[in-house]
């Protein structure tokens, strides 16, 4: 198996992480700002884990393609997990990282969560993947690609679920397996579909077709949770603990007070922040404000890393997005 794009953390959800961290714990949304961040966690943990198990396949003429977002035919996005390319066979997994006792409704399609007394409903993900399917399968004709059989999973990613029937007449659907299984799922998968239907060559073509298509979900943050820019915690924070507790030295690098790590990059992560949540582009006086530093000129030196535009004071940032 081959990634042609790694999976990597969802825009939306370092989003998420920057807003958890600015965001005060005092605001009104706060707590809608973490249930939503857990959510999109579990969710990309399920994923990794499903990523886990393909990899322990023999490499192949296979190509994975992990969180496409794709316009169907009507102009709507479709999301899926996983998409798996073979010359036999196309496979989309959704997976579900849900934990606890899950009791499955065939005929409401609903899984339903009970945790005490409080019930939580998942959308049906054997629906969902079929949905994706349909959406998919429109969309590979519009690229004039012959179609291979066109598969689906849905796979339940968390270790300790446990999925129980409504009714004893309802049997769980042949695609809505367990994590573990997948790797012998798969196998079974290979061996019953022997034909080739598409040269590896054209597979690779379609797998950049569709990685060119690819719209990450990525809402303006502050806007989805009402939250002013102003309201958010300025200064640098600690790129290892994440509290706002750095002290910058004489040397020119900060010293995280909490876990002392020293960095000289430490500001970097915070221009990350203000990238994934307020804006690309930012002038010296509002740098000064969001980072909480006095000097101008120490300012304009850390800004030197950055390509600029306009004069004196209306010299304007472009940030880019700093990864260690
Ligand atoms: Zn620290």
């Amino acid at each position: 198996m081959i990634f042609i794009k790694e999976r990597t953390k969802p825009i939306y959800l370092l989003k998420l992480e920057a807003a958890l961290r600015r965001v005060p714990d005092t605001h009104p949304n706060k707590q809608k700002i973490l249930k939503e961040y857990l959510k999109q966690q579990s969710g990309y943990r399920g994923e990794k884990t499903v990523d886990y198990y393909l990899s322990l396949l023999p490499k192949e003429q296979t190509i994975l393609l992990p969180n496409l977002r794709l316009k169907n035919n009507n102009n709507f996005h479709f999301q899926m997990d996983t998409l798996v390319l073979t010359p036999r066979f196309f496979l989309i997994i959704e997976s579900k990282n849900s934990a606890g006792e899950l009791i499955y409704d065939t005929e409401t399609n609903e899984l339903v969560r009970r945790k005490g007394t409080e019930i939580e409903i998942f959308s049906d993900p054997v629906l969902q993947v079929e949905r994706q399917k349909l959406q998919l399968i429109e969309l590979l004709q519009s690229f004039n690609i012959p179609p291979a059989p066109l598969l689906t999973l849905a796979v339940l990613t968390n270790s300790s679920v446990t999925l129980k029937m409504k009714s004893d007449q309802m049997k769980v659907p042949g695609n809505l397996i367990r994590a573990e299984a997948l790797p012998n799922k798969l196998t079974e998968i290979h061996y019953s579909n022997k034909k080739e239907y598409i040269a590896y060559q054209d597979l690779k073509r379609l797998g950049r077709i569709l990685i060119k298509r690819d719209q990450p979900y990525n809402p303006n943050v502050l806007e989805k949770f009402n939250v002013k820019k102003e309201e958010l915690i300025c200064g640098i924070h600690c790129p290892s603990c994440f509290n706002f507790n750095m002290r910058k030295s004489r040397q020119g690098h900060w010293k995280c007070e909490t876990c002392s790590l020293i960095s000289k990059e430490a500001f970097r992560f915070s221009i990350n922040d203000y990238l994934l949540l307020v804006n690309n582009v930012i002038k010296n006086s509002e740098f000064r404000r969001f980072l909480n530093i006095k000097a101008r000129r120490s300012a304009v030196r850390l800004l030197s890393n950055y390509k600029k535009t306009g004069n004196k004071k209306a010299t304007t940032y472009h940030l880019t997005y700093y990864k260690s």
